[in-house]
């Protein structure tokens, strides 16, 4: 196969639409570009492999079923852009200790030059985002930096630097060879019979996608929809007019009988207060105090969608503001969501 230029690349990307698979839904190629245009001697690359997002199973799905695509993704990456000082790639711990060897394998045989290192994520759910991830590989405290600068002009090492989701180069490598049918890896798991990683194309409904996969839902179940934490929530009315190509591409099935109002609230609470940082008062406070109104049975309803409104618009970062949104959609439609 010909090896195909940076520019070449670049504009296969741009008409592939190729939108970012960690959750932000922005353009590769109008990122990726942006970058290119600046001629930058040399740069840095991240691969990010958190994959901390509840529920969200894909990145795992590729490390363990698709390795040489992803490389050859990667290598893709590289020809666009071979000032690149040196490509992390950056798993969480789990994936990082089941799949080191088989990549270094991967890696001596099918693209030995490839300047690829890989990195142990140190923490939990919010290294995933591209500031801490920064923070992570350059050893310092775990929390968002402040925007600007944004890593594309000062990340790694004072360098620009480029931070994508795996899923993302493994696309590219699809692109790359005329493999893309405008598809993304969808993780359906919870209340249902057929879960499991499912490769279907971005334009498909939830109905359909659930449909296609044998999963049916019963009268009383509902979908979580683009991760676990910070996923919208949706009814069953709402499932054919809402595409799947949400957030990670996370499905999460609720039976209302099975699981209550106040246990859901309750073990989302509990990861977001384990997982955040404590750097900024919204999330910090809000989160700590819509626990207590749940664990002292002092439930207000009206003062928790106060909360979840000000954790999605004041939060320093994503953590945060996806995690207000859900609560926010949560409490919306709970009524819908537990019929009585
Ligand atoms: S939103 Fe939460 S996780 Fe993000 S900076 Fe603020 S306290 Fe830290």
């Amino acid at each position: 196969m010909k090896q195909l230029s940076s520019e070449e690349l670049l504009t296969k990307i741009e008409k592939a639409h190729l939108v970012g698979r960690g959750g932000s839904g922005y353009s590769t190629a109008t990122k990726w570009k942006e970058m290119f245009a600046k001629h930058h001697d040399s740069i840095y690359m991240a691969v990010n492999g958190s994959e901390g997002e509840p529920g969200t199973l894909k990145d795992g799905y590729i490390l363990k079923n698709c390795l040489p695509d992803l490389l050859y993704g990667i290598s893709q990456a590289y020809v666009i852009f071979p000032q690149t000082k040196s490509i992390y790639l950056y798993l969480r711990k789990d994936y990082f200790e089941t799949y080191k060897d088989a990549i270094e394998n991967e890696l001596k045989n099918s693209v030995p030059t490839l300047p690829l290192l890989m990195f142990k994520e140190p923490g939990g759910y919010l290294c995933g985002e591209n500031t801490v991830l920064v923070n992570a590989i350059e050893q310092k405290r775990l929390e968002p930096r402040r925007k600007p600068p944004y890593i594309s002009e000062k990340g790694l090492f004072d360098k620009p630097t480029i931070v994508n989701n795996l899923e993302t180069f493994y696309q590219i490598g699809k692109i790359a060879k005329d493999e893309y049918r405008d598809t993304r890896l969808y993780s359906i798991t919870g209340a249902i019979t057929n879960p499991g990683v499912y490769e279907e194309a971005n334009t498909i409904t939830v109905f359909e996608l659930l449909a296609k996969t044998n999963n049916v839902l019963g009268d009383t179940m509902f979908v979580q929809l683009g991760g676990g934490a910070s996923g919208i929530y949706l009814t069953k009315e709402e499932l054919a007019q809402t595409p799947a190509n949400r957030g990670t591409g996370a499905l999460i099935i609720y039976d209302s009988t099975t699981c209550s109002f106040l246990s859901l609230l309750t073990e989302k609470l509990q990861f977001l207060i384990g997982e955040n940082c404590g750097k900024c008062t919204p999330c910090r406070e809000g989160l700590y105090r819509m626990h207590e109104m749940v664990t002292k049975g002092q439930w207000n309803e009206t003062l928790a969608k106060d909360i979840a409104e000000t954790l999605a618009k004041t939060s320093f970062c994503g953590l945060g503001v996806g995690a207000g949104n859900a609560f926010v959609s949560l409490f919306t439609k709970k009524d819908q969501l537990w019929k009585k």
